[in-house]
């Protein structure tokens, strides 16, 4: 028994002097007590059997039950003057009744029905039974209630289509079944300047853009063929002459399978078209944008890329430099011990273990200058100590310098001059240490009975040195990066010691003679090296 049930049924005890309060609900099948105060329901089971039997019988009310030999019983025990008989609830489909039964004394105050008190506690009480007891029934109660407003919406059809025709901010019309106006909505006229009655009548090709006209009576004749909505964007002219570009909807209304007309809707597109153009113009800027910040999304990449690359290449510098100091430094340090431990070793001995060390000191020599070099020339302090020299005469040198180291690998080397003098105005020894350093490695990057040929050109503003060898060459993958700091072409199986500093050098010493070096290669056939350097006005003859 819910708890705010019993609570209104004891306040109901306190303003009616009531003894017993029942609350009986009863149907065709059974009665049953839902709520008491008093003494205990068992004391009325003869009563709630005889109300049961009058319920299905005759039908309950006030007088009947009282004269109930039960009821009386019942009165009698309790000494009351009154039974008192409220139906709080009922429900005809299930002919189900919720009866509160009052045993009281004193008639007046439960019969006067104005007591607003009272009044007011069965309503609340009325109500508490409706929700714990019925619930889907007040549900019920509001479906069809709003069933029957749905029906009566319904009913009203034809005022509520034109309730949406007035409230409507697209044309909606009806046409005939030749295609004329029968009615526009007021919105609809006045998107094209008209009062709604100057459109009745006219066929709705006239309002269309001339040059318009026969797609838009393509599309009107598909739809007259099929059943289907069809959709058509156009462009409507209005009074005053103005283009409206609208999107057409409509679909044919049939009666007895006839054609009787058609329905349609206009959406003005008139914003929307704007909303495109200005997308239209924008469209450019955006894609520049997009070309921008991918263009600067991939110079970040590579200058990440860059850095990782550099940092890669250090790493193998350092590991590259220290085998380079270490093998010359192994030959010195070994054939000199080896002289002095050993006093009586023959003259001609250590006069050949002094040139080994002799050669291998230059080779280190070399090394820590270029490297020395280098770091001038990232710090910007390698500067030019120009003089005039003659420059065949130069390479010549160069060349007979490094036939011995050639002829030990089986290599030709040769010198082929210019028919003219050739004088330059440069830093000699910066000029030598270049050339060295390529023709260096033509000789160690070209397998025995290989050739070299170093081939000067004398041009008009310039001269040109070319070296070229008919070694292993560089992968065209790896050419653009050979005058990069560190870098070394990678030959797997096949590795040849290196520091990846050379050609950074060459590089620098031609850029700041304001030449130009460019290299040739083919991968298995030869390397070809060409220097451009600038003539000088102080070039003797
Ligand atoms: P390294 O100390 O490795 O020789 P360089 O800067 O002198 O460094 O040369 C860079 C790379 O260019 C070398 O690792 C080599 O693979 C390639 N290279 C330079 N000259 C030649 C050549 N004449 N033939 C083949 N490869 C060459």
């Amino acid at each position: 028994m819910p708890d705010q049930i019993e609570n209104t049924i004891r306040i109901l005890t306190r303003i009616t002097n009531g003894k017993t309060i029942l609350l009986l609900k009863v149907n065709n099948f059974e009665i049953s007590v839902l709520s008491f105060v008093g003494d205990s329901p068992e004391k009325y089971i003869q009563f709630n059997s005889s109300l049961f039997q009058l319920y299905k019988s005759s039908g309950v009310d006030s007088v009947s039950v009282e004269n109930l030999p039960e009821c009386k019983a019942v009165m009698n025990e309790l000494n009351s003057t009154t039974c008192f008989l409220k139906k709080i609830h009922s429900v005809s489909e299930q002919n189900e009744t919720v009866y509160l039964i009052i045993f009281a004394d004193g008639v007046n105050n439960l019969l006067d029905t104005e007591n607003d008190a009272i009044k007011s506690v069965l309503n609340v009480l009325s109500n508490q039974v409706k929700e714990n007891y019925y619930p889907s029934a007040e549900k019920f109660h509001s479906i069809s209630d709003r069933l029957i407003e749905a029906e009566t919406l319904t009913n009203n059809w034809e005022d509520n289509f034109n309730r949406l025709l007035a409230i409507s901010s697209d044309m909606i019309f009806i046409l005939d079944k030749d295609g004329c106006f029968l009615r526009v909505n007021n919105f609809g006229a006045m998107m094209l300047d008209y009062d709604e009655s100057e459109m009745i009548g006219k066929h709705f090709l006239d309002f269309v853009e001339p040059d318009k006209k026969i797609e838009v009576s393509i599309a009107f004749s598909k739809m007259l063929l099929s059943d289907r909505v069809i959709k058509i964007k156009t462009t409507l002219t209005t009074k005053l002459n103005k283009k409206v570009p609208v999107e057409v909807s409509g679909r044919t209304i049939a009666k007895n399978e006839n054609i009787v007309g058609m329905l349609g809707i206009c959406k003005d597109l008139t914003k929307l078209s704007k909303f495109e153009d200005e997308l239209k113009k924008l469209k450019p800027k955006l894609i520049e944008a997009h070309r921008l910040i991918s263009l600067e999304r991939s110079r970040k990449w590579q200058h990440n890329s860059l850095i990782e690359e550099l940092d890669r290449l250090k790493n193998e510098f350092v590991s590259n430099i220290s085998h380079e100091f270490r093998t010359p430094l192994a030959s010195i340090i070994g054939f000199s011990e080896t002289i002095v431990s050993d006093p009586d070793l023959p003259e001609e001995m250590k006069a050949e273990f002094s040139v080994v060390i002799l050669n291998e000191g230059k080779r280190l020599t070399k090394l820590i200058n270029d490297i020395l070099d280098l770091s001038k020339i990232q710090i910007g302090k390698l500067t030019l100590n120009r003089t005039t020299f003659n420059l065949a005469d130069m390479l010549n040198e160069l060349v007979e310098s490094n036939r011995q180291l050639a002829e030990e690998k089986h290599l030709t080397i040769e010198f082929e001059n210019s028919k003219e003098e050739t004088f330059l105005d440069a830093d000699r020894e910066k000029i030598v240490q270049a050339f060295e350093s390529i023709i260096n490695n033509a000789i160690k990057f070209t397998n025995e009975d290989g050739r070299i040929k170093v081939i000067l050109n004398n041009l008009s503003d310039e001269v040109e040195v070319i070296i070229s060898d008919t070694g292993i060459g560089i992968p065209e993958k790896d050419l653009p990066y050979i005058f990069q700091k560190f870098y070394r072409v990678s030959r797997p199986g096949t590795e040849i010691p290196g520091t990846g500093i050379g050609l950074v050098f060459v590089k620098q010493i031609i850029d700041l003679h304001k030449g130009l070096i460019s290299v040739q290669s083919e991968l298995g056939n030869g390397t070809t090296f060409i220097i451009r350097l600038l003539k000088n006005i102080r070039i003797k003859k």
